[in-house]
This record gives structure tokens, sequence and C-alpha cells, in this order.
């Protein structure tokens, strides 16, 4: 039965991999030899040429891009906004009266705000798409009997993959081997409950999510290993089958954008209830007509609304993401971009992220001595030293057992390349390679003499991994590596000098541990213990006692240069750096001392954690520097617990059982060189290098931004606040509109926007890692920003009319007048840019005059286009402009640097105030 299914849906006898693969559905009912042969993979995977061959016929492993909104949708969408619609009401009453050119440039200006809108969001969104592509994944696939980390999307039907806890399976495989295997099929089946794969077949009508030896695209691997042979790649997986879509790309929001998206839209229908009343003030009171007050009042509404704002606030995020980006820190969720800027702690790994996870072996401890190990890195080179003196290793069968232990007891790979040797997996087991090969064994023979039958994975949560070996005579022996507190209880004796065993002498074991600990280095035990010939599965229960101890290896792992000046930068940030490890507790404080944490001296274990209740932790856990000893539900403990204090919150994590934490966090750091794609999934930021640096840097690009997003609302709003009030004033007082509504609609449109938009890529200021974390839920506009805004708008306000009036007053007509005005407003715009890139200290510095290249473009273009504006026959036509001579200029120049030095004024006397209040 089950084979004529399979006949059924099984591939022509042409068969060895040439089949259409998405033809076949029934690959959970085929044998493991069955599949390999119609697959044509062997045990020890394709060889680079046929991979590269099975690339270019069957295409990459990747799906689709996701489908976007098209062009024309997006363009449409620019005019779902109220104060668009409000403009085109406006333009349509307009013509009504019978002003076609007023209509047809308010007409002209909506587009071009949909054109401007339309273009920057493709801007942003092209930015963001494009870091999210630094976020691709790799598989571990044995190629020629090599583990090799490759591309997810080079796989190939054929490719033999290597699965373990964290990843994410990269393609459709049949599971041809499995130890505990468990797969989280939620993207495909909706289940949560994660799947025991086996490798054996199941029926043919099994449902997806009985299909155990299958495992599928997109799915999660939670625990255990297991290796799989590629069945499908790209869209004729199940997941590219059922869908044919990857996540999509989430929107460009953030709290603080939508936030000021209300604001807008409260504020537009505020204005809206003020154009009413001022409407009706106008006509009850001074008799205006409708027809003249009309015109007057949709100057009030497009002067009043921050036209410009949304756009420049996401292209300010966008900007800012892109720089991170740069610097090794990619965001996976755009608010994270402003919590960033607040954070108050950073919980960090140790391993790799603080230290450099370049592990040499300095020290063994085996058979009652000593031994120092010679050489740097991983190159296999230098000798084994006892009380300083050079010794052969052969003279020590201990020691010589204890690096088998380390060589098979192991799953990285060393290799040497033309940039020298290096390691494939974890560093740590590199080392031990490494240490072997001192010790005068060939890791490959020795492999080849003991093979694997089984093994207990290395998980942060037990602390150990075993082995199980049979040489050819079939004699059984277990390897087990791990933290030495944990290999000492499972031991009862331990290996002598000479090779034979004796009782276990705990006490000094402690101590050597101490000392080694003490200096830094990370200590690991190894033990063995002979098994039977037909035990050929490995069990906790095996490995729980009556193990010989062979001997500790203590590592040096030096700190990175650039994470201890990282560390010094939060600290003088105000953000207290925190280390989470597995590590030993001493150990853990001697490299907290090297990178000058605030407090090395303590250290909380994890079983202490575990004894103190939620409320002790909450007390302890703010004082305490160095958790050691820590597993991944720890972490998610004392992010709580910090939480509760009120801090904000940063944490790293890589592996899977890290996720729960990294969620939790306000900020969830994964690594993106070692972390799993578990972890990778719920994180806010991935690192890029694994770097602790990189968060430090990330940290100042988030206040950066949020320093620009604040200068760019602080900039934009008083020209709001001058204009309106200016309108508000004329009609109230029934006075000439000293601007129109055309001109206003330029100057927000065009000089606002130009102008502000150099805001985005201004650069940190100086003392933005000098000054503490922004309160959290602090307002965006404190009250020293509110009165700033309203000062600016006086001020504004002051200009306009002043000069306005002032050239009336000289004799010039109305229409000269006006230009006069628009170009003070332009004007005091400019100089109040130099102003506002600094928003408490001063501007006239060296560097605020020569400002950044944006400012100096943005100046000139806006400034050339004011010259056109004021002196171009067309535009004339357009907004009612008049050529200005030199005696009208000067005074509009004059009215910017009085601008400019009053708020200079203004900064001095606040900081003098600040200073005293202090
Ligand atoms: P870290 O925070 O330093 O990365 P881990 O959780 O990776 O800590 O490791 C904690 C401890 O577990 C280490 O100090 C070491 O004693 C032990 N250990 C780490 N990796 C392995 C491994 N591959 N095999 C056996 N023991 C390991
Ligand atoms: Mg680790």
């Amino acid at each position: 039965m089950v084979l004529d299914e399979r006949t059924k849906a099984g591939p022509g006898p042409d068969g060895a991999g040439t089949a259409a693969v998405s033809d076949i559905p029934a690959w959970h009912v085929l044998t493991v030899r069955e599949a390999e042969t119609l697959l044509g993979a062997r045990p020890e995977g394709l060889t680079p040429a046929e991979a590269q061959e099975r690339l270019l016929r069957f295409g990459p492993n990747s799906l689709p891009p996701p489908k976007t909104r098209g062009p024309l949708l997006r363009f449409l969408s620019q005019f779902n906004n109220l104060l668009i619609q409000v403009l085109l009401v406006a333009a349509a009453i307009t013509a009504l009266l019978g002003h076609w050119t007023d209509a047809a440039v308010i007409l002209a200006v909506c587009v071009l705000n949909a054109v401007v809108g339309f273009v920057q969001e493709g801007k942003a969104e092209q930015a963001l798409g494009a870091i999210r592509h630094m976020l691709s994944a790799s598989a571990a696939v044995l190629r020629d009997g090599h583990r090799v980390a490759v591309p997810a999307e080079e796989l190939v039907p054929g490719d033999l993959v290597l699965l373990e806890a964290g990843d994410k399976v990269p393609a459709d495989l049949r599971l041809v081997w499995t130890k505990n295997l468990h797969i989280q099929e939620a993207a495909l089946t909706g289940e949560s409950v994660p799947v025991d794969k086996a490798s054996d077949p199941v029926a043919a009508d099994a449902p997806l999510g009985d299909r155990r030896p299958m495992a599928f695209s997109g799915t999660l691997v939670t625990h255990g290993q297991g290796r799989g042979i590629v069945v499908a790649t790209g869209s004729t997986t199940e997941i590219g089958r059922i869908s044919g879509m990857m996540a999509r790309l989430e929107g460009i929001e953030t709290p603080l954008l939508r936030q000021m998206a209300r604001f807008a839209r409260t504020l537009t229908s505020v204005i809206l209830a003020i154009a009413a009343l001022v409407f009706g003030f106008g006509v009850l009171v001074h008799g205006y007509s409708a027809t003249e007050l009309f015109m007057a009042v949709v100057s009030l509404a497009v002067a009043a609304i921050p036209e410009g704002l949304p756009a420049i606030l996401t292209i300010t995020l966008a900007i800012g993401v892109q720089r991170m980006a740069r610097r090794n820190a990619i965001i996976r969720r755009l608010p994270a971009v402003e919590t960033l800027g607040s954070v108050s702690i950073i919980c960090t790994d140790k391993t790799g992220t603080l230290t450099r996870n370049e592990m040499t072996v300095r020290s063994v401890i085996a058979g009652g001595q000593g031994f120092g190990i010679g050489g740097v890195g991983y190159e296999p080179q230098g000798g084994v030293t006892l009380d300083g003196r050079e010794r052969l290793p052969d003279d020590h069968p201990v020691l010589v057992e204890l690096a088998r232990a380390g060589a098979l007891c192991n799953d990285a790979a060393l290799r040497e390349t033309e940039s020298g040797w290096t390691v494939e997996g974890d560093p740590m087991e590199g080392a031990l390679l490494v240490l072997a090969r001192k010790a005068g064994i060939d890791t490959g023979e020795e492999a080849r003499r003991l093979p694997r039958t089984d093994l207990i994975p290395f998980e942060s949560e037990h602390r150990f991994m075993a082995t199980l070996h049979h040489d050819h005579e079939n004699r059984g022996i277990v390897y087990v590596k791990g933290a030495p507190e944990r290999i000492l209880a499972m031991c009862r004796a331990e290996r002598g000098p000479d090779g034979g065993d004796r009782p276990l002498d705990a006490a000094a074991w402690q101590a050597g541990i101490e000392a080694l600990a003490a200096q830094g280095q990370r200590v690991l035990a190894f033990a063995a213990k002979a098994a039977a010939s037909d035990h050929r599965e490995l069990c906790f229960s095996d490995v729980e006692s009556g193990l010989v101890l062979l001997g500790l290896v203590g590592m040096i792992d030096p700190p990175r240069v650039e994470a201890v000046e990282a560390v010094s930068a939060c600290r003088g940030a105000g953000i207290r750096v925190k280390m989470i490890t597995g590590d030993h507790a001493v150990t853990a404080r001697a490299i907290a001392g090297q990178l000058g944490l605030e407090n090395a001296s303590a250290a909380l274990t994890g079983p202490e954690i575990e004894a103190l209740s939620d409320e002790e932790l909450v007390r302890r856990a703010p004082d305490i520097d160095v958790f050691a000893r820590a597993s991944p539900e720890h972490k998610l403990r004392l992010v709580q617990a910090l939480q509760a204090r009120g801090h904000i919150v940063a944490m790293t994590g890589d592996g899977v059982n890290d996720a729960p934490a990294l969620k939790r966090a306000d900020v969830g750091v994964a690594m993106g060189q070692k972390g799993t794609e578990a972890a990778k999934e719920v994180a806010e930021m991935v690192l890029a290098d694994d770097n602790f640096a990189s968060i430090a840097r990330a940290v100042r690009e988030g206040r950066t931004v949020y320093d620009n997003l604040k200068k760019a609302i602080v900039f934009l709003l008083p020209i709001n606040g001058g204009e309106s009030m200016s309108i508000i004033i004329a009609i109230m007082a029934g006075l000439t509109l000293p601007i129109t509504p055309l001109q206003i609609l330029w100057v927000n449109m065009v000089s606002s926007i130009g102008l502000a938009l150099a805001l985005a890529f201004e650069p940190s200021e100086r003392d933005v890692m000098s000054r503490p974390p922004r309160p959290a839920g602090e307002a965006l506009l404190s009250r020293f920003l509110v009165w700033r805004i309203a000062f600016v708008s006086m001020l504004m306000t002051a200009g306009i009319f002043g000069l306005f009036k002032w050239s009336v007053w000289h004799g010039a007509d109305v229409e000269t007048a006006r230009t006069v005005a628009v170009n003070t407003l332009v004007v005091m715009e400019v100089f109040y840019l130099f102003s506002v890139r600094y928003l408490r200290t001063a501007s006239l510095t060296f560097q605020g005059i020569l400002g950044t290249r944006p400012v100096l473009v943005a100046v000139a273009v806006v400034t050339g286009l004011q010259l056109v504006f004021t002196y171009a026959p067309f535009m004339a036509a357009l907004f009612d402009t008049r050529p200005l001579g030199v005696a009208e200029g000067l005074p509009v120049l004059a009215a910017g640097v009085l601008l400019f030095a009053v708020l200079e004024i203004e900064k001095l006397i606040l900081r003098r105030l600040g200073a005293q209040s202090n």
C-alpha cells in the first residue's frame, strides 16, 4: 500500500536527483537509503563541484521577495492625509471663486507634496530593505566530508544539512539522523508545541505535522541535533508552496512617529477650528466679504499645518537606521532606535561579546601536576612545560589521554587556510583541537580509530557535553567535558600521573579550579568512563556518576580592546554594564576587572539567583555587575527585576533559550555570527560583529537620532507658528496680510523641508555620551522645547510683520513688502537652522558656523531657489513677487543675524540659570 503510494507520487527511474523536486511530495514514506539514492546524496555530502552544478540547475534557495504596494497605490496613498485633503478642498473653492492661478498652484503643491512623500518613503523603505538583506541566514552542511557554513541561498537538493538547537531549518529536509531533535513548526502548521523528530518513514497520508522524518524550511529547532538531506529548496519547499511569501516588511512606524502623526491630526483639527473662528470674527466684526476672507483663512490653515514634518521624521529615522547598520548594529524593529536612546542598563554576554572568543589553552592540571602550554592562537605550534621546563607529552600518559578526550568530545574543525589557522565551530573546542595537536595527537587518525557512536550535546543548562566512542574491537568509552564543579560531582576517581586510577581528591581540584579562574582563565574539566560494547546509546544516567577525572584545562580569552573603551563610554553615559555569563564566578570577576565594570568585586551565581525571591532579586540586582554560572532563565528574571526598578534594559543573547529574555528586554540584542536564528528572530537589534562596542555605538546613534528628531520638530514648528500668528494678527487687527497663502505654501513646501532635511544628517553632539539616559516616557517636547518653539514663533512673527511694515513705511507697494516678508522668513529660517543644531549649547563656534555638508548644501539650494523666487519673472507671475534692491535686502539679512544673536543670548542665560539651579 505504502509502496503503491510511493510509486504514484515518486519520481521516475531516471532518479539521482534529476527529477523535478517539486513533483515528489512523498519523501516521508521513503527510507533514508531510498531518499539518498533518488537525490544522489552521500553520507559525506556533495562535492563543492556537484553543489555548484546543482545550484545552476535548481536555482538559489530563496523565495521571491514579498509583494509590496505598487508604485501607483503608494503614490495615491500620499493623498490619504488630512492636510492634503484640506488643501484640495481649498483649491476647489478657490477655483470656484475664480482665482484660477491660486487654485492651480495649490493643486501643484499637493502633487509636489505627494511626489516628495512618495520619493522619501521609497528611499526609506529601500534603505530598510537593504539592511534586512544583511540578515540572511547561513546553514551548516557537509561538503566532501567537511563541515562548512554556506549561505542558506546556496543550498541545493542532495546537500546534507546539520541541524542543532536554535537553527532555522534552511530548506525542506529528509532527516537521516536525529538525536532528541525537536522542531517547532508553528510557521507552517500553527502548532506551537515542538514536534519530536525521527528518521523512520511514516504513512503516505500523514498530515504535515505528523511527518516526523521531515524538517521543513522556516521552522525552528528547539532542541537536540539532526542531519537531513535537502529535498526541496526555494519556492518548491512547503512554506514556499503554501504561501509564496516571506515575512512582510514591517511598516515604518515607531511610537514617536505615531505620536507625531496623532499630534499633526489634532493640530489640523484645532487649526481648522481656529480658522473658522477667525473667519466668523472677520465677517462679523470687520464686515469683510466672505470671498475676501476665505483666501485669508486658507492661508491660515496652510500656514499653521506643518506639512513636511511626518516625511522629515521618517527620513531621520531611516538615516539613523542606516548609520547604525554601517556600525554593525542592524535594527530589526524600528521603535528600537528610539528605545536605544534611553537604555540605562546593558546586560551582555561575556564570551565573544566582551572577549574576543579566540581561546588558547594555557594550562593543564592532570595527575597532580600543573603543565604550561606554549604557543599563541590556533596555530598548533607550542610545547608542554612542567615547572618551567620543556617536556615530551608522551612521558605523561594522563596529559595525552586528557588531550584525546578534548579532541574526541568535540564538534569543531581546525583548518589551515591562506590566512592562517581557523576554527569552524566553537572556538573553545577549536582550542582543544590545538591542544591535542600540541600533545602529539593526530586528531583525524584518532577520530577514525575511535568513531563516535552517540553524544549528549552541550547545553548551557547542564554545562557539559559527553560522547560515546567504540573502537574497532568494539571497546566502548565515554568522554565528558564541561564546567569543572559539574564534572567533579560526577567523578568517583581521578587518573594518576602514570595512567592508573586513584581516589578523587576533591579539595585539591577545587584549589586548582580557583587558581586558574583567578587568572581569568576559562576552566574546563575532562572525565572518562569505560562503556560496554553493546552500549550504543548515551543518556544522562550513563554519565551522572562513576566517571574518572582526567584533569582541568585553563584557557585565556582576552577582552576585546574596543570593549574596554565601550564600557568606559557607557559609564560616562550613565549606562551600567552588567555581564551575564555561564562561566565560573572567579573567572568572570577577573575579566570584569580587566574590562573596568563598575563592580567587579562581587558576583551573583545562577544557584544564588534561584535562591533569591523576586523581591530580593529586585533589591540586589542593580548593584551587582557580574552574574556567573547563569542560565538563560536567569536572564529573564534579571531583566524583569531590573525593569521593576524602572530601568530600560538592553540584553544580549544567542541561544534558543535566550529568546524569552530577549523578547522581554526593552532592546533585545542578538548576535549575528554565533547567534541562533531563534534569537535573531525575536531580537530588536542584531550585531553583525557580535561586538559589545557595537551596542555602545548603537546607543550613541540612538541618542543622536532622537536628538535629530527633536531638532527637526523644534525647527519646523516655530515657522508654522510665526506664519499663522502673523495672519491671525493681520485679520484680527484688520490689516493687510503680510504673506499670501501661496507664498506660505512655497516657504513650507520648499524652504522649510529643504532645510529641515539637513537635520536628519546631523552628527552626534559632542556631549551625547556624557549625559544621563533620557528617562523612559519623557515627553518629547519638554518645557524647555515648548518655550523655545513659542519664543522663536514670536521672533518669526516680529520679523515678518516688522519688515513688512517697515517696507510699507518706506513707500513700497504691498507686493514688494510681501516679497520682503517672505525673504525675511526664509533668511530667519536659515539662521535658525544653524542655531537649532545645538539646542542648548552655543552655535557660535567654529564648528557651528562651518556646519556640515548637508547643511551647506541645503542652505545653498534654498538660497538659490529664493533668488529665483524673488527675481525670476515666471515666479513673479505665480507668486506675485517683486525684485528687491540692496536697500531692502540688507535689513532682511539683519533680521536673520538678529534672530541668531537673540537665541545665542537666550541659550547663555538659560545655561547660567541652569547652572545656578543645580
Ligand atoms: P558563556 O557565557 O561564557 O558563553 P556558556 O554558557 O557558553 O558560557 O558556558 C558555560 C560553561 O559551560 C563554560 O564555562 C564551560 O565550563 C562549559 N562549556 C561551554 N561550552 C562547552 C562545550 N562545548 N562543552 C562542554 N562544556 C562547555
Ligand atoms: Mg558560550
